[in-house]
């Protein structure tokens, strides 16, 4: 197995068992989206694959080159931000691939709202392909419709932005949700995972290992925050953001208080922490939550 090279538009075999997985990176790196966006085709002959990417025809021309003639058969969506799936309808344009995935909730931030899926299919599902079979895992937490792809076969989990190498997902709330992230995380324990393709970053050959570091570190980050709350004692977010992600590079501080805010909502709910009444702006406007109040309880 090659997983070392990130050259866009290469495609790299990450194959773990019996069935073909080859990724092939799209050229949008960046602060979220690391060396870039992957996207994973399986199969011998009638391929599926996971994440078109974004709407770049240059990774689109690369998938169809990597295809080399043969049928794209089902295109597996795992969420619908805008660096995972708004490549969907010009690579089905050209296949006629069947859509898999899960529209994104009517009050989702940032979300893809072109996407339609062919056919809705619920938790657990498994869909048959050529030779292989991949089951629906539905993983809220990153975003509401965030779905994990497992190919049953090999135990390779495709994990899109649920799990990542090298850096840890930020979670968006309200559709986001800290809560249902580590129920997922916490769920994907009972598979017989044997690998985790992510959508951004290398193939993982450690699944229960890179699961419980992860479970470990929301943990680690809970416990900071509420110690920064009790040293704080009211304060808002950006106050909040410097104290509890101290290790954080200040670049990144912006999507480090989403998270902070996920990680927020969750305490309140558990009636650990407090929001209190933010004053309203001016009249008629909703209340910033940028300068509301937070206070541990
Ligand atoms: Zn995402």
């Amino acid at each position: 197995m090659e997983t070392s090279r990130f050259v866009a538009g290469v495609p790299v075999d990450v194959t773990t068992g019996q069935i073909p997985v080859q990724r092939l990176l799209c050229p949008n790196a960046g602060v979220m989206t690391g060396p870039g966006t992957n996207s994973y085709l399986i199969g011998h002959q009638e391929l599926a694959l996971v994440d078109p990417g974004p709407a770049m025809p240059v990774h689109t021309q690369a998938i169809m080159q990597a295809l080399g003639g043969r049928p794209l058969k089902w295109i597996f969506v795992t969420h619908t931000h805008g660096d995972h799936s708004p490549g969907t309808p010009a690579l089905q344009a050209l296949t006629g691939a069947q859509l898999i995935g899960l529209a994104p909730h009517a009050d989702a931030q940032y979300q893809d709202r072109s996407f339609v899926p062919d056919r809705l299919y619920g938790h657990d599902e498994q869909i048959l392909c050529d030779g292989f079979s991949i089951r629906l895992i539905h993983t809220p937490g990153h975003v509401s419709n965030h779905l994990c792809f497992l190919l049953e076969e090999d135990g390779m989990l495709f994990t899109g932005d649920h799990i990542l190498q090298g850096t840890t997902p930020v979670i968006l709330p309200p559709d986001g949700n800290m809560s249902d992230y580590m129920k997922s995380l916490e769920d994907l324990r009972h598979l017989p995972l044997r690998a985790l393709a992510p959508g951004h970053g290398e193939v993982m050959l450690e699944p229960e290992q890179m699961i419980s570091t992860l479970i470990r570190h929301r943990q680690r980050r809970e416990l900071k925050i509420v110690a920064a709350l009790t040293t704080l004692k009211s304060c808002i977010l950006d106050e909040l953001v410097l104290l509890a992600y101290d290790d954080v590079p200040s670049h990144l501080l912006p999507w480090a208080k989403k998270t902070l805010l996920a990680h927020l909502y969750k305490l309140r709910d558990e009636g650990r922490a407090r929001l209190l009444a933010p004053a309203p702006t001016s009249a008629g406007e909703k209340a910033d939550i940028e300068t509301s109040i937070w206070e541990v309880l």
